[in-house]
C-alpha cells in the first residue's frame, strides 16, 4: 500500500476537496483506496455522506489504539473507496497522545497492520503542523500539497518544507514530495495566473501540470454528501481531478504502468 498525506497547514486551500476527489478518481481507475480523515472537522467524512451516527469508530480510536483500521473503516457510495471517518474527539488526540509511546508513529503502525486490503491510502490532514499532521507525514510515502492560487500562496510553504525535512531526518527518510497541486485557479483573474507562474518558477517540476479550476460544483458537492466526480462528473473540477489523478499515478514509485 502506498500512503499519500494531503497536507498544508494553511486553512481552506483545498486539502479535503482534493483528498475526496482524488480518492474517488483513483478508485474509478481501479485502485482499492482507503481515505483516512485525520481532521477533527471531519469534512472528508461529511463530504462523502458519512453521518455522525456512522462514526462510532473513527481515526481517533485508531490513533489511540482502541480500534484497528479494519474495524474503523466504512464503505462509501464510491465502489472501491472506503474511509476511516473523523469526529471532534480527534481534537483531543493532539494532547492525549503526548502521553503515549511512539506518539508520532501511531498512524504508521496502524496502517502497517492493515495488510494489503488497499492499494493506496490518502490521509486528509488538518490545517496545522501538529501531532496529527506529523503522524500523517511519518506514515506517508509521499506528500501532496494543495496550494491555493492567491497572493500569499507561497507564504508558509517554507515552514511546511522544513517540517518535512525534520520528519525525514528523524523518522521517515523516504518521505517524498509527490507534488504541489494548484487549486482554485481562476482563468479570468490575472492575479491567479501570475501566482501560478510564480509558484512554477520557484517550485519547478514539483508542481503538477494539472491545475484545479475554481468551480462551484466542487464546493456544492459536499453538501450533497457526494464527491464532485459523482455529483457532476463532467464539470471542469471533476475533469481536472481525473487528470490530476492520472498525473499523480505516474509519479508514484512502481505505479507508472498501471496508469496507462
Ligand atoms: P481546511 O484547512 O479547513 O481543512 P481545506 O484545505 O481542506 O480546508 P477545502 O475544505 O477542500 O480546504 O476547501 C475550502 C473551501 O473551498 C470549501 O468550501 C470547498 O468547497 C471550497 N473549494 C475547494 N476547492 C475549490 C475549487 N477548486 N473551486 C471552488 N471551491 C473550492
Ligand atoms: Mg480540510
Amino acid at each position: 500500500m502506498i500512503t499519500i498525506a494531503v497536507a498544508n497547514q494553511k486553512g481552506g486551500v483545498g486539502k479535503t476537496t482534493s483528498a475526496i476527489n482524488l480518492a474517488t478518481a483513483l478508485a474509478a481507475i481501479g485502485h482499492r483506496v482507503l481515505l483516512i480523515d485525520l481532521d477533527p472537522q471531519g469534512n472528508a467524512s461529511t463530504g462523502l455522506g458519512i453521518g455522525r451516527n456512522q462514526r462510532a469508530l473513527s481515526s481517533y480510536e485508531v490513533l489511540i489504539g482502541r480500534a484497528t483500521v479494519a474495524e474503523a473503516v466504512i464503505g462509501t457510495c464510491v465502489p472501491g473507496l472506503e474511509i476511516v471517518p473523523a469526529t471532534v474527539d480527534l481534537s483531543g488526540a493532539e494532547i492525549e497522545l503526548v502521553e503515549f509511546e511512539a506518539r508520532t508513529h501511531r498512524l504508521r503502525h496502524a496502517l502497517a497492520r492493515a495488510g494489503d486490503r488497499w492499494d493506496i491510502a490518502l490521509v486528509d490532514c488538518p490545517p496545522s503542523l501538529g501531532l496529527l499532521t506529523i503522524n500523517a507525514m511519518v506514515a506517508a510515502d509521499s506528500l501532496l500539497v494543495p496550494l491555493q492560487c492567491e497572493f500569499f500562496a507561497l507564504e508558509g510553504l517554507s515552514q511546511l518544507l522544513s517540517t518535512v525535512e525534520r520528519i525525514r531526518s528523524r523518522f521517515n527518510p523516504g518521505l517524498a514530495i509527490l507534488g504541489v497541486a494548484l487549486t482554485m485557479y481562476d482563468r479570468r483573474n490575472r492575479l491567479t495566473d501570475q501566482v501560478a507562474s510564480d509558484v512554477r518558477a520557484v517550485l519547478g517540476k514539483a508542481v503538477f501540470e494539472t491545475v484545479i479550476p475554481r468551480n462551484v460544483r466542487l464546493s456544492e458537492a459536499p453538501s450533497h454528501g457526494l464527491p464532485a466526480l459523482i455529483y457532476d462528473h463532467r464539470c471542469s473540477g471533476s475533469e481536472a481531478y481525473m487528470a490530476l489523478a492520472r498525473e499523480l499515478i505516474v509519479r508514484l514509485p512502481g505505479r507508472g504502468a498501471k496508469a496507462a
